[in-house]
């Protein structure tokens, strides 16, 4: 039988907590009080309790410590999980719909045999039920499932909910517990982290992008937009073919296989608008559009839009916006 209590798997890489981790905590603790159970945070790692210590917002923090997770192992994970899981029989558990946490939700899942919901945009409580909507096909359909189930593991999205604040304050109450399982016992290995080369820029983390496609013709024309992202201030992004062809780094990519971004200001410069691009900026608060052809689909989410030859188009605009600046 379940308890009412929330959990939410703690994501955490090179020392730090994700983002995520402090979203769905958040959200734990209304779904938490909806259910009348409480939040807890789980946390796996080995030499982390600086972590743990950041995790003050949730009710309850499970720090879960062994030299075996020290790296992030799925399978060793999953062991684990699933014993603390079974005992403490949480109505509902979240789990970052990360690259991590996609194949822990999976198992844990397949393991418990409790449902997953996956690519979660919202999670409430309906009449004691866990309600969630799911964005798939690039996020071209939303669904809407009600668990009927006693416990329901979903996998969140990032960037969909306002992380808890209170980040850094200890917890009331912090249980540190063993892992229950030797190190190297499981078939998979951690061989390595392969740190993306650094960059000057992280765009999830600006204000302001200028985000150019394959609409601009050539790595040489880019100059152009980035003239425009100086004179806003802005950093510069890209849709995929840009990345692909190798005239801007990968760390750019906005979309599906990119990154997602939530700027105050999106423009987007010679891009259609695919489904896959818009999947990882359509939360802009204001996004413009410049795009020859009217009937471009980015238009159906731009709040702006510009019909016309961005190579008239943007040098205008950065020479007006230089001159406004300048003032
Ligand atoms: C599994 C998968 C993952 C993917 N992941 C991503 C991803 O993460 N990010 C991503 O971006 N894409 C991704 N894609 C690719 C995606 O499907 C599109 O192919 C891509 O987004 C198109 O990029 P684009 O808009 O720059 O190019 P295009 O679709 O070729 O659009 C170019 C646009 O420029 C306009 N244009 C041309 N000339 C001018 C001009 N002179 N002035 C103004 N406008 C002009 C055109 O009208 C056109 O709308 C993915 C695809 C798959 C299958």
């Amino acid at each position: 039988m379940a308890n009412h209590d929330v959990f939410v798997i703690s994501e955490h890489l090179q020392g730090k907590l994700s983002d995520v981790t402090f979203e769905m905590l958040g959200k734990a603790h209304s779904i938490a009080s909806a259910l009348g159970g409480r939040a807890v945070a789980v946390l796996l790692g080995h030499g982390v309790m600086e972590l743990a210590e950041q995790l003050g917002a949730a009710d309850q923090v499970l720090y879960i410590e062994d030299a075996a997770l020290r790296d992030f192992v799925p399978e060793q994970a999953e062991d684990i999980l699933k014993g603390l899981l079974q005992r403490e029989q949480p109505a509902l558990t979240m789990i970052a719909n990360t690259s991590m946490g996609m194949d822990l939700a999976a198992a844990l899942s397949a393991t418990l045999d409790w449902p997953l919901i996956a690519y979660c945009s919202d999670v409430q409580v309906i009449d004691g039920k866990i309600a969630a909507v799911s964005q798939i096909y690039g996020g071209k359909i939303a669904v809407e499932t009600l668990s009927g189930y006693d416990h329901t593991v979903v996998s969140v999205l990032a960037g969909v909910f306002s992380a808890v604040e209170r980040r850094a304050t200890t917890p009331g109450s912090l249980q540190i517990m063993p892992g229950s399982r030797a190190a190297n016992a499981g078939r998979m290995r951690f061989k390595g982290l392969i740190v993306p080369e650094a960059t000057d820029v992280d765009i999830t983390r600006e204000t302001m992008l200028v985000s150019v496609g394959r609409g601009i013709g050539s790595k040489d024309n880019i100059e152009l937009v980035e003239e425009l992202a100086d004179a806003l201030g802005a950093a510069l992004a890209a849709s995929r073919p840009i990345i692909d062809s190798g005239w801007l780094p990968k760390q750019r990519q906005v979309g599906k296989s990119g990154l997602t971004v939530k700027p105050k200001l999106y423009m987007a410069i010679g891009i259609s608008g695919a489904p896959e691009h818009l999947q990882g900026m359509k939360d802009a608060e204001l996004i413009i559009a410049i795009n020859s052809d009217a009937s471009a689909p980015i238009f159906e989410v731009a709040d702006y839009g510009i019909v016309g030859d961005l190579f008239d188009i943007v040098p205008a605009l950065s020479e007006r916006i230089a001159e406004v600046r300048t003032r």
